[in-house]
């Protein structure tokens, strides 16, 4: 099978490699249907992830089906459709039984980082039973794959942790793939504003078109003077960071109000200030974490009622083994105006929605990846 494999800092390959087999007796083997690159993967590349050795297959967002079972397995069987979701977990550790299938003894975020991924033909997916989610028949699949790793991470890590609660001034810092997924996230919540900070013009444009309700450019830095404006000098109720860079983190805690809650999305490669000296007095709350994709169910509900449509996150679509044109594209995601890029095996058994217009999509994206290809 193809598979996309990393081999140290700024060093990918699409190549040959064995097709999985079954490990435990918990495992699955899936042939991806759709898979999609994460910010994460770009902090592999540039070395940022130590976990992450030379030789791994990456990816850890994916739709699937179901080609093989191990034999303990009991809730999937061969031809099932699965969202292949970024935390996998044995449901019956200490962890697991508090919810916190991230911190799970057996499992939390493996694939594509110390076992093999799914930006592949095939990959082996382990504790299926507690991990997997069936997608429902008819859900559209691209709305599916976004449930893989960022919806949950925006929902769980952003809005639940920081407590969104209605009326509330939600800053959202960062207004990539996560910060958007969190924006729409916040509004389940009623929150008065949502408030996005970006330095990209077509990023806080995507802001206000999934639910932003104000959108800073912070290129010139104004944007600590405006929210202050916007809370009549109080600080927001609300600060997500979703970025994970030492001066966005700053900037949150400059702009949080008192009583107020930060959550951290981002992911930070190295140790930040806390300024307890100040933030002490403000009664405020930070909190973090990794997605336990244990808000997945829901959102699956959400979507089949109509209330959620994750595909506005989708920017660009590509063949699967067009894989290296998306992670040159999605390298240059300002200039390209990436947001999620979808890769598709051409193996995705329903498709409910515009399957014209993705067509169109899909060509075009073709053309334009094989005129870069000419062009380097
Ligand atoms: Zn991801
Ligand atoms: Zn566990």
């Amino acid at each position: 099978m193809k598979a996309l494999v990393y081999h140290g800092p700024g060093e990918i390959t699409w190549e040959e490699r064995p097709r999985p087999v079954l490990g435990e007796a918990s495992d699955v083997i899936v042939e991806i249907s759709k898979t999609t690159l994460c910010g994460t993967d770009l902090a592999i590349l540039k070395g940022g992830v130590s976990t992450v050795k030379p030789g791994r297959i990456l990816g850890h967002e994916a739709t699937a089906r179901i080609v093989e079972v191990g034999p303990a397995v009991s809730d999937f069987a061969v031809g099932d459709h699965v969202i292949v979701p970024c935390t996998t977990s044995c449901g019956r550790c200490p962890a697991c039984r508090k919810g916190l299938f991230s911190s799970c003894d057996r499992g939390g975020w493996q694939i594509g980082n110390t076992r093999d991924g799914v930006q592949a033909e095939f990959a082996c997916i382990p504790c299926a039973d507690s991990s997997l989610h069936k997608i429902p028949k008819g859900m559209d699949e691209e709305a599916a794959l976004m449930l893989a790793d960022i919806l949950p991470t925006g929902l769980e890590v952003g809005v639940q942790k920081a407590d969104v609660g209605l009326g509330d001034v939600v800053v959202v810092i960062g207004a990539g793939p996560v910060g958007l997924a969190t924006i729409v996230a916040a509004q389940f919540y009623g929150p008065s504003q949502i408030v996005a900070v970006d330095r990209d013009a077509h990023r806080l444009e995507a802001a206000l078109r999934l639910g932003a309700t104000i959108a800073i450019d912070n290129t010139d830095g104004s944007a600590e003077k405006q929210i202050l404006e916007i809370t009549g000098g109080r600080g927001a109720d609300v600060v997500i960071e979703a970025i994970g860079s030492t001066p966005t983190f700053e900037l949150a805690q400059r702009i949080i109000g008192a009583g107020g809650r930060m959550a951290n999305v981002g992911i930070f490669s190295k140790s930040t200030e806390i300024h307890n000296h100040v933030l002490w007095t403000r009664n405020i709350s930070l909190k973090m974490g990794v997605v336990n994709t244990n808000s997945i169910p829901v959102l699956l509900r959400m979507i089949e009622a109509g209330r959620l449509d994750p595909r506005g996150l989708i920017s660009h679509r590509f063949a699967l083994d067009e894989i290296l044109h998306a992670y040159d594209l999605f390298k240059n995601a300002a200039r390209e105006q990436a947001l999620k890029i979808v890769l598709d095996a051409g193996k995705s058994p329903v498709s409910a929605i515009g399957e014209e217009e993705k067509q169109i999509q899909f060509i075009v994206g073709r053309v334009l990846a094989s005129l870069k290809g000419e062009a380097a």
